[in-house]
């Protein structure tokens, strides 16, 4: 069993339904309303625990009643939740997400999330460089992606970088990351808008740009490789890049090449988006290797 560090945000996703999105000033009736665990971090460690790793997550969530069922979310997933703190000065980050006319508008609320601090990662020390891989992603302080990049590179512990919601990242960071995934649009950012073809030669084996359903892009040192997605019908693809990040780490750090291993988290996210919800579809190891 592999050992896994990921380092992000935890939320509560609050989901509305209704036939339209409401005007400025406008009251409108809704149809439903739930809630459902979510936050980047939380994804991708809930997937890749279903997918057979061990994994210890580290972030914030706070003193309230939605910080409680993250946590139980963490612990029923089988996710150590040892580096999980409650902090007292800030909610539980939230989402609050309007589905209508086939389409969703979101807005984030970061509360706890920016408190993932280098402290709270430096109490985590001595598990991150027991792991065979480290995840993170961008919904954390930029100084703590920083922070992480520099320890995991110092005590050679590979890293994936997912550059997640977008923004520009250091050329430290780019070196030193073990792999970065962006989606297309993610990319766009982080090159600013430079031919894709072209970065993805400037960091062969590195680089890996997630296209939906069309698959994965990445560069081998010789050839561009696309490594195509399975099709499936698509219910609901929130979530599928959390499904693709967390079963690519797995699956590398099981010690699998880079192209089986987009092969295998493609099939994990691929089913994913047949059901509803981020963790909602996330498939175990069974589900995955009876559908390779
Ligand atoms: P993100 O969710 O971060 O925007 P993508 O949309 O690129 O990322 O999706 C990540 C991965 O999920 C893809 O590389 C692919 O493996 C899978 N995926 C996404 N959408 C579909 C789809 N409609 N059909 C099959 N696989 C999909």
């Amino acid at each position: 069993m592999i050992k896994m560090t990921i380092i992000g945000s935890s939320s509560m996703d609050l989901v509305v339904t209704a036939s339209k999105r409401p005007n400025k000033g406008e009251t409108i009736l809704g149809e439903s309303f739930k809630t459902v665990p979510g936050g980047k971090g939380a994804n991708q460690a809930v997937a890749a625990a279903r997918l057979g790793a061990e994994v210890y997550m580290v972030g914030c969530v706070g003193d309230d009643e939605f910080g409680e069922q993250i946590v139980n979310n963490f612990t029923s997933n089988g996710v150590f939740t040892t580096y999980v703190k409650p902090v007292t000065h800030s909610g539980t980050g939230t989402a609050h997400i309007t589905l209508a006319d086939g389409d969703n508008s979101i807005i984030v609320v970061k509360g706890a999330n920016n408190y993932v601090t280098p402290d709270l990662v430096e109490k985590a020390l001595g598990v991150i460089r027991e792991s065979d891989i480290v995840l993170i992603q961008q919904e954390i302080p930029e100084e703590t992606v920083e922070y992480v990049t520099e320890i995991c590179f110092a005590n050679d512990v590979p890293l994936l970088l997912n550059p997640a919601p977008a923004r520009p990242i250091s050329k430290t960071v780019i070196e030193k990351a073990t792999y970065i995934t962006p989606n297309e649009g993610e990319a766009s950012v982080l090159f600013e808008n430079k031919d894709i073809h072209e970065a993805l030669k400037w960091f062969p084996n590195k680089l890996l740009v997630t296209e939906g359903k069309n698959g994965v892009r990445y560069y081998d040192g010789e050839n561009e490789i696309l490594v195509p997605a399975y099709p499936v019908d698509a219910v609901d693809t929130t979530g599928a890049g959390d499904t693709f990040n967390a079963a690519f780490a797995v699956a590398v750090a099981e010690g699998k090449s880079i192209e089986d291993s987009i092969r295998f988290a493609n099939r994990a996210a691929s089913l994913s988006v047949t059901k509803f919800g981020a963790q909602g579809g996330m498939p175990t190891r069974e589900e995955v290797e009876g559908n390779l």
